[in-house]
């Protein structure tokens, strides 16, 4: 099925999906070699609304970071609950600013609802569009839309992208699956802000990873999105967290080699 608006969109509520998106969680497609002992802070936004490129991207570098656009370009030039959507003339800024730019499939679908090999064409024809436009492929990093997915697709993606994010709450450690990177999502709602205020400050003092997501950012966001007074007030925090505020790219590298070594 095609969504291309988040806000139309419910998942299966139904018992047998409920418990397979569990079963789903617990299956680990590529586990986190380590626990990176300074803590890794990561802000994402997801689809992406205009709002996000403008005060999300004013807000990372405020602090001198980088963040994570997942992009889909089938909602490209769209208008929806979130605002207006990016258009490509979004992108170059955001690069040029530093931001770096992942996938998040071409229509929006629901991963859990298709099979493995709709998911890569899906997967696979994002980057094309995005490699059109940007001159070169964008950064192998994936975002579930909705957060959703199945074991099958999970596992069948590590040749295409290194890492795929998941909307599930928690810190990443030794064993977590980085094909379905746990997230904190940002909402109107203070207490998504405080929850991730308070992993910040958990990995800062006993490390892990944590990635932050959300969609639009402006003073009257939609249920999806946040305020840039929410967002700074992380952002501030992560900084003078003493941990480590790194795009996607740069966390995987961090994690990745610090395995090695
Ligand atoms: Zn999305």
């Amino acid at each position: 099925m095609t969504a291309l608006d988040p806000s139309k969109y419910n998942p299966d509520r139904s018992f047998p999906a409920k418990i397979k998106r569990r079963l789903t969680l617990w299956r680990v497609a590529k586990p986190m070699p380590t626990t990176p002992r300074k803590g890794i802070i990561s802000f994402t936004f997801d689809d992406f609304p205009k709002s996000a490129a403008q005060h999300g991207a004013e807000t990372m570098d405020m602090i001198g970071a980088s963040a994570t656009y997942y992009t889909c370009t089938g909602m490209a030039g769209h208008t929806n609950v979130m605002g207006d959507i990016f258009t490509e003339d979004d992108i170059a800024p955001l690069i040029k600013a530093g931001h770096e730019i992942g996938t998040h499939t071409q229509t929006h679908l629901d991963c859990a609802r298709v099979d493995a090999e709709t998911i890569r064409s899906e997967i696979s024809t994002n980057a094309s569009n995005l490699e059109a436009i940007i001159g070169k492929a964008p950064e192998p990093h994936f975002a579930w839309p909705y957060g959703e997915t199945h074991f099958s697709g999970k596992s069948s993606i590590g040749d295409m992208v290194s890492t795929a994010r998941g909307i599930l709450p928690g810190i990443n450690r030794k064993g977590s699956d980085l094909m379905q990177i746990r997230s904190f999502e940002l909402t109107p709602e203070g207490w998504t802000t405080d929850r991730a205020s308070k992993a910040i400050e958990q990995a800062a003092r006993s490390g892990g990873w944590v990635t932050i997501f959300t969609h639009d950012v402006r003073k009257d966001p939609s249920a999806y999105g946040t305020t840039p007074a929410a967002l700074q007030r992380l952002a501030k925090q992560a900084r003078d967290s003493g941990a480590d505020v790194l795009n996607i790219s740069a966390a995987y590298e961090k994690i990745t080699g610090e395995a090695v070594a």
